[in-house]
């Protein structure tokens, strides 16, 4: 049975870079659909130009699309021992669609880690957010001139701009939020305190994590 592991928490708590690191370290692919749609758009795939325009405001892409997406991406063999899922389910909807891929592929039982942080502290931190033109790695500090990985160019994501910030912030409190109260009540439900150092943040996930995987069998 997998490790299958959905990273939740609203933009800016550090999800992404905490599914990396934890994906890394246990040897998991990590899914971030963010990353799937800004690499299907440089390659200029016509669907996700049609996309572009939502998320550059902030907005959530459809559903249909998504499912469509992370399907695809479930079928893979590489997953077969788990996978870590980044910025998706971010609708009821996707999470229904979700659990019903899971039972037609007899995978495990999802383990969610609602990553929290309260929202003064994330518009600080978007605002202040930069990513790698080149390889698309978040800057490792706010007075970081190029990227750790491979020394790319520092810019500020399209969706990191003030006003989409508050936007993004609001699509996620009407439209993710109830995501965790879907699965809430689960036995595999997890929450980590998000507004820790990042080594801190990690683990504490990390235990977070096995507790949870070992509560489910
Ligand atoms: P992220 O990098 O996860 O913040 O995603 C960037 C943007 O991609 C979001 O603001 C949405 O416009 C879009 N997106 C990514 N994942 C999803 C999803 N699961 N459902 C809808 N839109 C998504």
């Amino acid at each position: 049975m997998g490790l299958n592991v959905i990273m939740m928490g609203p933009p800016g708590a550090g999800k992404g870079t905490q599914a990396g690191q934890f994906a890394k370290d246990r040897g998991l692919p990590k899914i971030s659909t963010g990353d799937i749609l800004r690499e299907a758009i440089k390659e200029n795939n016509p669907t996700a130009l049609a996309a572009k325009a939502r998320m550059d405001r902030g907005e959530l892409v459809d559903d249909a699309m998504m499912i469509a997406i992370v399907a695809d991406r479930l079928a893979k063999s590489d997953v077969q021992p788990g996978f870590v899922l980044d910025g998706f389910p971010r609708t009821v909807a996707q999470a229904r669609a979700l659990d019903d891929l899971m039972d037609r592929l007899g995978s495990g039982p999802l383990i969610v880690v609602d990553v929290a942080v309260p929202e003064p502290e994330l518009v600080k931190r978007l605002a202040g957010r930069r990513i790698c033109s080149n390889c698309g790695t978040n800057a490792a500090s706010l007075d970081a001139t190029a990227c750790g990985k491979c020394g790319g160019r520092l810019v500020q994501r399209a969706d990191d701009d003030q006003g989409i910030v508050l936007e993004r912030l609001r699509v996620y409190q009407q439209s993710t939020k109830p995501v965790l109260e879907y699965y809430r009540e689960r036995p595999t439900f997890r929450v980590v305190n998000g507004a820790q150092a990042p080594e801190r943040v990690a683990s504490e996930l990390n235990a977070l994590i096995d507790h949870a995987a070992a509560a489910k069998r």
